[in-house]
């Protein structure tokens, strides 16, 4: 009875890799199809598992990073040079190759398109996966839910879904992109710096409109930045972080 209350949820699933994208020179966009996948709510994310010939296996959480579309999905994967799992997932699986994975995990770092609160999201690095699944169902579900997204990154290159970003801010008023560049930043553009109270403060919905914040990214960066928007008079309830380790 117990099992039945968790339909699937923790049932490992064949995933066979559909295709694939550099979405930057060191990350890899991977669709999956997973026959029976129940379907995700953006900001969940899935377990992987990597088991070799000899029996010696391997898990990692990755974030879905698309709106949800049957049974197909896209992760986006950073290449951890000394890594275990990320270099295989993005150097060595093929289109046609099968993992395994289970999921969706996680219910609370999760958008819903029926809250109408307005939206502030933050991304260090890869965290902009989960986020990015918030923005993409935001679209595909018509929603007029204003959001603002501040995205931390080291360099130009670094940026996820670069084109598609400039592209959605530019044809949809209700979204709001800002990036932050922390070593290198482009022509133009104010000078590298580490994402602030100041920033927060002029590119995040104040406290007083009661929005959703959704912080993702490595442990130190989301730690810093929910510290802020509390600082800054936010509800911790409403400030939501999902850790990347
Ligand atoms: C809920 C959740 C969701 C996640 N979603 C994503 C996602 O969408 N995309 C994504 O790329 N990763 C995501 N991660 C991180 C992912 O699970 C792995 O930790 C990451 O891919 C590294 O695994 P690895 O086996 O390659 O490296 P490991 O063998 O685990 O680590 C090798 C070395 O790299 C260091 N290291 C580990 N992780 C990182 C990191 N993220 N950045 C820099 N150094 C690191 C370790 O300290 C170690 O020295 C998520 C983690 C969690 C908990």
């Amino acid at each position: 009875m117990a099992r039945a209350a968790v339909p699937g949820r923790l049932t490992w699933r064949v995933a066979e890799l559909a295709s694939t994208d550099d979405i930057t020179k060191s990350a890899r966009g991977l669709v999956f199809d997973v026959p029976g996948w129940p379907g995700h709510l953006p900001g969940q994310h899935v377990d992987v598992r990597l088991t070799a010939e000899d029996g010696y296996s391997v898990q990692r959480s990755y974030s879905i990073s698309s709106a949800p579309d049957g049974e197909r999905f896209e992760l986006s994967v950073q290449r951890v040079e000394d890594g275990e799992v990320s270099p295989y997932l993005c150097d060595v699986l093929s289109p046609g190759d099968q993992i395994e994975l289970r999921g969706p995990v996680g219910g609370w770092f999760v958008w819903r398109a029926a809250d109408q609160a307005p939206v502030t999201l933050v991304a260090g690095g890869s965290g902009i996966a989960p986020l990015m699944a918030m923005i993409r169902t935001r679209a595909a579900e018509g929603s007029r839910v204003p959001f603002r997204l501040i995205y931390s990154v080291r360099t130009p290159d670094d940026v996820y879904y670069a084109d598609e970003l400039r592209r959605r801010a530019r044809e949809d008023s209700g979204l709001d992109v800002h990036i932050v560049y922390t070593r290198q930043a482009p022509e133009g553009a104010p000078e590298p710096k580490r994402l602030g109270l100041a920033t927060l403060n002029t590119h995040a919905w104040p406290a007083d409109f009661t929005p959703n914040v959704f912080v993702c990214g490595p442990t130190g960066f989301v730690e810093t930045v929910s510290d802020i928007f509390v600082a800054l008079g936010h509800d911790p309830r409403r400030v939501r972080t999902e850790r990347f380790g």
